[in-house]
């Protein structure tokens, strides 16, 4: 008999909870990234167009206020500049550290100028080799070594990563003779109060197992070994992998679960986040950290990058609809900023996944929504605007050539730190 742990997980973590979905990183990285200064240039000349003209959308430059929200660091200012470039203006700031929509500001903002212009969300350091590059770092020129990109978000996930690092380390599959595959589970991961640390990374036992072993006194491998649990391996997680994989399993040699502990298999929660009135994570990431935890084709830092961007996205969509923001209108690009560090600028550089395209037209409470391919199908037919002060002047640099081949990442292809 298969019993249940589902009863010590918060009512969010639940399987059967249905959790909204968020674009794969597989489809949003079939297509390269731009680069920003190009993005922009692009994005503006088609807010200019007869067909931005047709979906509600006024280009009128002297109501023109280009707003920003994304991330402190200092790695995504040439964002600012070439905004500033593109429209004359200074941008205003709709952000925070960490890459979150900052909603009071836009109240501010549209009383700065009645047609916003936004261009927002999470950036993510990339640094460059010839194995598909590494997530989530960045070279800092001044301290002469690398470090966290965006740090803020890699600082949020760190304790549930080495969390869930432990946990793939320390489940154990193997088998003892027979045709029945057995996990050994640590107690921490069966059951909360194992562990006094607040993060709790649970084995969905629904899932992964099929019954705990019964003890045999005559049988030394059905005793259960201090601090874990025997069960069943549930034969319907080994259905899902490849021939390889099974085999690799299939000794008396314990073998760590690694990297095959994906999202069906596990939850996990901080036992001390803040929670709102719905009983959510007031820090919306949480609802998602398994997913990104355990992404098999996404680097982690990457794949935080775009949940983090689709939620905020969401806020903003969801502000602008208010009734109060009725006469006003609103352009909004989001995307994954991708920075890295250019030696022959000493500088960073700032590539521009989109992800969303949001017009919401003066004298309407409904936006339109544009999906990335759109976008990209959209802006990659345009040149850029016509500057209004000369982009190479406001950025520092004239041209970079060879920038975009070094972003080599495939969705399966990248390097692990
Ligand atoms: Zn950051």
């Amino acid at each position: 008999m298969t019993r249940t742990n589902r009863n010590w997980l918060p009512e969010y973590c639940n399987p059967d909870s249905y959790l909204p979905k968020i674009p794969e990183t597989r489809t949003l990285f079939s297509r390269p990234p731009f680069l920003f200064q190009d993005f922009a240039g692009r994005a503006i000349r088609f807010l200019q167009s007869e067909q931005a003209r047709k979906m509600g959308f006024e280009y009128d430059q002297k109501n023109i206020l280009p707003c920003k929200w994304k991330c402190a660091d200092e790695s995504v200012f040439g964002m600012d500049l070439a905004l500033y470039a593109y429209t004359g203006h200074y941008p205003f700031d709709k952000g925070g550290i960490g890459g979150y929509f900052n909603e009071p500001s836009v109240s501010a903002a549209v009383h700065h100028g009645r047609i916003n212009i936004d261009f927002g969300g999470s950036h993510v350091g990339y640094l460059p080799d010839n194995r598909g590059g590494l997530f989530g770092y960045i070279w800092r020129p001044l301290q002469h070594e690398r470090s966290t990109d965006c740090g803020h978000l890699m600082n949020v996930i760190q304790p549930f990563k080495s969390i869930y690092d432990d946990a793939t380390e320390s489940i154990l599959i193997f088998n003892p003779g027979g045709d029945r595959l057995f996990v050994s589970i640590p107690n921490e991961f069966i059951q909360p109060n194992w562990s006094s640390h607040s993060i709790k990374l649970l084995v969905d036992l629904d899932t992964l197992t099929a019954g705990d072993v019964p003890y045999r006194e005559e049988v030394p491998h059905t005793h259960t070994p201090i601090g874990r649990t025997l069960f069943y391996l549930n034969p319907r997680f080994l259905e899902e992998l490849s021939e390889e994989a099974v085999r690799r399993f299939h000794t008396a040699e314990p073998t760590p679960i690694g990297n095959l502990l994906t999202h069906p298999y596990f939850s996990i929660f901080d036992s001390a986040a803040e929670l709102d009135l719905n009983g959510l994570p007031v820090r919306r990431l949480n609802l998602y950290m398994k997913f990104i935890l355990s992404a098999a084709n996404s680097p982690y830092p990457l794949k935080a990058a775009i949940v983090n961007t689709n939620i905020e996205h969401n806020r903003l969509t969801d502000t602008v609809r208010q009734a109060a923001y009725k006469p006003y209108a609103f352009a909004s690009f989001t995307g994954v900023i991708i920075d890295v560090y250019e030696e022959t600028i000493n500088n960073y550089v700032n590539l521009f996944q989109p992800l969303g395209f949001s017009i919401k037209p003066a004298g309407v409470t409904r936006d339109i929504e544009l999906p990335p391919d759109e976008i990209h199908h959209l802006l990659r037919e345009l040149t850029p605007a016509e500057p209004v002060r000369p982009v190479a002047d406001i950025m520092g640099y004239r041209s970079l050539p060879h920038l975009l081949d070094r972003f080599i990442y495939r969705p399966g292809h990248f390097r692990r730190d």
